[in-house]
């Protein structure tokens, strides 16, 4: 992290709105935004494409070595490309997402990811989202929010989104996965799901993405982080 870039840190569980956040928060501050849940997909897509079981590590991980993950696009219109290839549609779907979540209990595979997450911070402020980043990717972040939400609120939102990769699913089973998928976040040994001692709680649950947007833009203007001037 290079002294004097404002990097946020928004973490929570699946539904909890962090990418429509953290994505506003980023359009309004003039920083990047980053999906650090992106890697762990992309890392997903390549197990699966090379015939390697997701909870292989040492596989996964010498393909992660030979393997390239970019990011591209502004903060509305984030893109994800695997060895050059766009990958942004592909990993939302469901297959990829139980397999995102399985790779991301790996030590070796987040020892490389978080490597790539912070990289992209080393050059501008960023505004990066995911389950560790207040923790272990940025514990010196600027400023630091621990998104959450009913866990109804949140499989009616995942299912809302995920409607053009999976028109099937039904709420019952989108509750199912996110139930599953914060459990192994949760429980894992490294990097599991937890709030960091000094973020800021907020729970979104009845709130619209502008006014928890609102609210850290206050936290940071509280902390003089930015001037009341923000638009
Ligand atoms: O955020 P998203 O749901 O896209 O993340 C996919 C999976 O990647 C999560 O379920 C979680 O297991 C993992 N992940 C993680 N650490 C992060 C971001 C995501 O373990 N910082």
């Amino acid at each position: 992290m290079v002294p004097g870039f404002l990097v946020i840190a928004i973490d929570g569980p699946a539904g909890a709105g962090k990418s429509t956040v953290a994505q506003g928060l980023a359009r309004r501050l003039g920083l990047s935004y980053v999906d650090s849940g992106a890697s762990y997909r992309a890392a997903a897509i390549l197990a699966l494409e090379n015939g390697i079981k997701p909870d292989d590590e040492s596989a996964v991980a010498q393909a992660l070595n030979r393997a390239e993950i970019q990011f591209s696009g502004d903060g509305e219109h984030p893109r994800v490309w695997l060895n050059g290839r766009e990958v942004t549609a592909e990993i939302r779907s469901p297959e990829v997402t139980l397999a995102a979540s399985r790779v991301a209990r790996l030590p070796a595979v987040r020892e490389k990811l978080i490597a790539l997450q912070r990289s992209l911070a080393a050059s501008r402020g960023v505004v990066m989202e995911g389950r560790d980043i207040g923790t272990v990717v940025f514990p010196n972040a600027s400023l630091k929010i621990f998104l959450d939400a009913d866990p109804r609120e949140r499989a009616r939102r995942r299912l809302a989104q995920n409607r053009q990769e999976d028109a099937a699913a039904t709420l019952e089973q989108t509750a199912n996965e996110i139930q599953w998928r914060d459990q192994l976040d949760a429980q894992r040994k490294i990097s599991p799901l937890v709030t960091a001692p000094d973020a800021y709680r907020i729970d979104s649950t009845g709130l619209t993405a502008e006014q928890v947007v609102e609210r850290i833009l206050a936290l940071a203007r509280e902390k003089k982080l930015v001037n009341d001037e923000v638009p």
